[in-house]
């Protein structure tokens, strides 16, 4: 899954390297993040989650297969196949909806939208039929999850009879396919895995942190002691405090809600709280215990600093903190 640029970290570099491993396919959740990275060069097929039936014309232009829940939808993209004056029949993906109730044929509806793939074998072709899993990670819901599975195996197995061609089969996100791993089926949607996190403590111990938010001290101001630090004076200096002001505000990603002392940076090494509120461009930080210069390093989040732990300490997940990183913060890639 290389969704939202990549959950954040680029554009189409992750897929670039995807295609060098030799993944068999990749998912992107809007047409323009398929054209963009088509753009590039990449060649492997690419499924769109959401597409906009208003550029269904751009996605067979691009070679974009889309996933399809709705007979309205089927046929307009049919259309589209026609209008473009393909002779061979273009692949999309069929997905039902087991109970996460957000996108997915109605499994009532199934047999319907079989009949209606059937009738338009000139122009489409079904790749695969899969389903999305509402709580792979919380064993609390293991029961709902494998009721989804069972009820995915039946109806795409019937769904799969109809058509004289072979369709791939797909349930499993990271966290299932960690936990539920024997419902691979023919193929899994890897996403924030592939991006070093998940949400099962054993697993993450094998897992890499790929990536790491990082910034420079901009400057070191001594505060005496009762002096206050930043907007709405809410960083108070209790003593005599050094503090590091790092280029980097809520406007790069960086939550404010991380403020006054939510967060730790990493400098030299050394945990350095933040202190006072976290601003549009910029935050500071108390560096009072540590030896540290201009210029310095500053990690925001990293291999001892994680996004996981950053997320928890606001009530979120790392998949939002990943994906909120703005575009001015510059990306820099290593292989
Ligand atoms: C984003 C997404 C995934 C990947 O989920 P992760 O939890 O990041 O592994 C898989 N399937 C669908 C349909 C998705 O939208």
């Amino acid at each position: 899954m290389v969704k939202a640029f990549s959950y954040g970290l680029g554009t189409y570099e992750v897929a670039e390297a995807l295609e060098k491993e030799g993944v068999d396919y990749l998912g992107v959740a809007n047409i323009l993040e398929g054209v963009e990275i088509r753009k590039e060069g990449v060649q492997t097929p690419i499924m769109v989650m959401n597409p906009e039936a208003a550029s269904f014309n751009l996605m067979v232009e691009y070679q974009l297969s889309p996933v399809i829940f709705s007979t309205k939808n089927l046929a307009l993209f049919a259309e589209a196949v026609k209008d473009a004056g393909l002779n061979i029949p273009f692949p999309v993906h069929i997905k039902i909806d087991t109970g996460m109730h957000r996108l997915g044929v109605n499994p009532e509806k199934l047999d319907e939208m079989a009949d209606w793939l059937l009738a338009l074998e000139q122009f489409i072709r079904v790749e695969s039929v899969f389903s999305h899993l509402a709580a792979t990670d919380e064993p609390a819901h293991d029961a709902f999850t494998r009721q989804q599975i069972q009820l995915f195996d039946k109806l795409s197995s019937r769904f799969r009879k109809k058509f004289n061609y072979h369709i791939d089969r797909h349930i499993l996100n990271t966290n299932g396919i960690i936990r539920f791993s024997e419902y691979a089926f023919d193929m899994v949607r890897l996403g924030i895995g592939l991006y070093g996190v998940c949400n099962d403590e054993t697993t993450q111990q094998k897992l890499k942190t790929v990536s790491t938010l990082k910034t420079k001290i901009s400057h070191l101001i001594e505060v005496p002691k009762n002096e206050t630090v930043g907007y709405n004076r809410m960083g108070i200096a209790h003593e005599n405090k050094m503090i590091a002001t790092i280029p980097m505000g809520y406007a790069d990603g960086f939550n404010r809600l991380l403020s006054n002392g939510k967060w730790e940076v990493i400098v030299n090494g050394k945990k350095a709280p933040v202190i006072g509120n976290i601003s549009m461009d910029m935050a500071t930080i108390d560096v009072t215990d540590i030896d540290c210069d201009l210029g310095d390093e500053v990690i925001v989040f990293g291999e001892k600093n994680t996004i996981s732990d950053m997320a928890s300490r606001i009530h979120t997940i790392p998949y939002e903190l990943f994906t909120i990183i703005s575009p001015r913060v510059k990306r820099v890639f290593y292989t």
